[in-house]
């Protein structure tokens, strides 16, 4: 197979790619406008296979758009690029409108010309797999409900409404048009390459440093996390394997209050790194409770019953097994992270020193 791989350069868009090349013989195109989340580093230790190619187009950019698909000529198109962090889309949501829903579109009418171009065999086996979130089911009062595909849509901040549109979107060139997709919607990611300013690198990162480890409110937010080399995988098998109008929501069956990940992290911590900042007994000695987020969402947890069932796909980290992995990988590659930290990741391109 041939297959875009839209915010391949992202966090969970690069472990696709990484997923893809080690393990398959498929043929990838990232395309990818380097945001401030993009990072060519990330995709490093695949840059330099023959069945890897990058290309560096926002999604918003038709012309580049149908340049890309009548040259590389796709069987399947994974759609990760997006804005995705929730406390930016509070500060600035344009940036969202414009990437999430516009840049959907705009991508879902590319690939409708493509698709409509090819001949009758190639035009059945095309996907188009929008990759989703749970937040665009809003949250969950009672402590044992979990949402479903059917669950409704009710999107609590500006990041998850614009997510929400964009999977209307693309249900809608299904039903309108006929182009063959997918939806998965899936919860918290969590593992190696995450951009430092998510909950879980933020805080092994500043527990290193000695710095605050902020928790919002009191901390009883509940998500559900998922170790991100598991959703690669499901992504995978659903762009193979997943029934063309279906929605797949995946998750890790991990649902943890945000003070017990960050507990759980400073524990981690005591145990694997040798010296601590002076003064400090604990890691735990430096979290620090902050505002609320406005609209903060209580609780997320989802039922994956259906692509377990259908599909054979089952999570292989534990919440456990997957933390300790992603501290062990924060400390062994500071190289990525500092680069990342000092905005040298970026600066050659973007001229950020962040
Ligand atoms: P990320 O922010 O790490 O990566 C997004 C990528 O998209 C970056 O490489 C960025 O450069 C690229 N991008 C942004 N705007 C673009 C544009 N206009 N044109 C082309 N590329 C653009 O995000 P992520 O955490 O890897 O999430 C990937 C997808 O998965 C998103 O659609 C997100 O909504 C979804 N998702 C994320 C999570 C999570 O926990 N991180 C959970 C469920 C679903």
């Amino acid at each position: 197979m041939k297959i875009i791989v839209t915010g391949g350069a992202g966090f969970i868009g690069s472990a696709v790619a990484r997923h893809i090349i080690n393990n398959t013989k498929d043929h990838i195109l990232i395309l990818d406008s380097l945001s401030y989340a993009g990072n060519l580093e990330s995709l490093q230790s695949i840059a330099g296979n023959e069945r890897y190619q990058f290309a560096q187009v926002d999604i918003c950019n038709r012309q580049a758009l149908d340049r890309i698909f009548a040259e590389f000529t796709p069987d399947a198109v994974m759609h990760l690029a997006a804005e995705s962090h929730v406390d930016r889309s509070i500060d600035g949501p344009a940036a969202f409108i414009e990437t999430n829903i516009v840049g959907t579109y705009t991508l879902l009418e590319a690939a409708r010309q493509y698709w409509q171009g090819l001949g009758e065999a190639a035009k059945k086996a095309f996907r188009f797999h929008h990759i989703s979130t749970d937040e665009v089911y809003g949250d969950l009062h009672g402590t044992n409900d979990l949402f479903t595909e059917t669950t409704p849509y009710a999107p609590s901040s500006p990041y998850s409404a614009s997510k929400a549109s964009s999977d209307h979107l693309v249900r809608a060139w299904l039903r309108t048009y006929g182009l063959p997709t997918i939806v998965t919607n899936c919860s918290n990611n969590y593992g190696p390459y995450h951009f430092p300013e998510k909950l879980i690198p933020l805080t092994i990162l500043n527990a290193l440093e000695g710095k605050a480890l902020p928790v919002y409110g009191n901390g009883a937010q509940v998500r559900d996390w998922l170790y991100v080399e598991d959703h690669a995988r499901a992504l995978y098998q659903v762009v193979c394997e997943g029934e063309v109008g279906e929605t797949y929501n995946i998750g890790g069956h991990n649902e943890r209050k945000n003070i017990e990940v960050v507990q759980a992290i400073c524990r981690l911590l005591d145990e694997l790194v040798p010296n601590k900042p002076a003064n400090l007994a604990k890691y735990e000695e430096l979290i620090a409770f902050v505002t609320d987020r406005p609209g903060h969402d209580r609780r997320y947890a989802i039922d994956a019953s259906k692509i377990e069932r259908e599909l054979g796909w089952q999570p292989q980290e534990t919440f456990e097994s997957g933390i300790r992995k992603t501290v062990e990988w924060y400390l062994a590659n500071k190289a990525w992270w500092s680069r990342v930290k000092d905005g040298s990741y970026a600066g050659e391109r973007l001229g950020l020193t962040r």
